[in-house]
């Protein structure tokens, strides 16, 4: 059967952990050969996510579905490859030995050399599974995740534990994936990989989808900056307030902190009040920060 199906298809899926709303009426489609960053915070909700995409945890309400069938129909189909954060490896077997029981369970293997070579792990094949660096581990579940031709990949935080070099080598095998038309979709805290990676970034913050495009957008949606300095003389708080392009403003004594949508803008009105800022700071904001200026964006609109 030719079918036009989504690759992903999320249906105001919901999750909740007794009153932690884990996964809040998520709808999401992916299609085919998008690589795809699941972005957001520690406890933003990507792992639930990504487990119910698995069809490892039961959604309270909504629908998931995979080329169109459930999760076990796609992933006993062996159209889905996964490498997920938790998942413990055997610990008494060797690497090879790991990766050959992989392959004798894809419904589409490859032959575990190649599968050991793609993954960069040669060397370590005879190696036991609990004698691993988490680097390295991480390359094993990379293996385990490639065992065979699955049109889908879904990776939940790939690269933890990596050094620079093995996450370079490690993105430019999954590139290799990607080129070859498959469905790539991966979990991350960091707004750099998620850059470098994805086609499509979906911000997640507490179980919600707050923006979904290419990583331009999302970074200029997240643009805001931080501006510190120290005043010497009384803070007049209701001047600095009326500063143009502010988000916030918080005076701890002599210290002024600010975050600002247009820096520039807000520092040139700032000398344009006649005081004399010292130490004064700006910088880019942190994921999390951005993530607190999206939320707090989002909420401000939806009043
Ligand atoms: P992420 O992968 O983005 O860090 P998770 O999906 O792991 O987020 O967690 C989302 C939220 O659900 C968090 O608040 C987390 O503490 C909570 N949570 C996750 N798994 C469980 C669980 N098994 N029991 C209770 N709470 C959980
Ligand atoms: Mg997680």
């Amino acid at each position: 059967m030719t079918t036009t199906a989504s690759v992903v298809a999320f249906d105001q899926v919901s999750k909740a952990y007794d009153a932690v709303r884990a996964v809040d009426g998520l709808t999401l489609a992916l299609r085919p050969g998008e690589t795809v960053a699941l972005l957001g915070p520690n406890g933003a909700g990507k792992s639930t996510t990504l487990d119910l995409l698995l069809g490892l945890k039961k959604p309270d309400s909504g629908t998931v579905r995979l080329f169109g069938t459930s999760p076990r129909d796609a992933i006993v189909a062996g159209r889905v490859g996964a490498m997920l954060q938790s998942g413990g490896l055997m610990d008494e077997v060797t690497v090879a030995e790991l990766v050959r029981l992989a392959c004798d369970l894809h419904p589409k293997p490859y032959r575990p050399s190649e599968v050991l070579s793609r993954a960069g792990i040669e060397q370590i094949a005879d190696r036991k599974v609990n004698k691993l660096s988490g680097g390295q581990a991480q390359r094993v579940r990379f293996a385990l995740a490639t065992a065979g031709d699955s049109d889908l990949i879904v990776l939940d935080e790939p690269t933890t534990g990596m050094d620079v070099t093995t996450r370079q080598a490690f993105w430019a095998t999954m590139r290799e994936q990607a080129d070859q038309g498959r469905t790539v979709l991966f979990a991350t805290h960091y707004l750099e990989e998620a850059d470098a990676v994805a086609d499509r970034v979906l911000v997640l913050h507490r179980g919600r989808l707050l923006a979904d495009g290419t990583a331009a957008e999302i970074k200029a949606k997240a643009g805001a900056r931080r501006i510190s300095f120290d005043l010497a003389d009384t803070v007049d708080e209701a001047a600095l307030r009326g500063l143009p392009f502010l988000t916030s403003l918080t005076v701890s004594g002599p210290t002024v902190r600010i975050q600002s949508t247009d820096a520039d803008a807000t520092v040139h009105a700032l000398y344009g009040l006649g005081v004399y800022p010292r130490n004064l700071e700006v910088a880019g904001l942190g994921l999390e920060q951005a993530f607190v200026a999206i939320t707090t964006a989002e909420e401000a609109k939806s009043k």
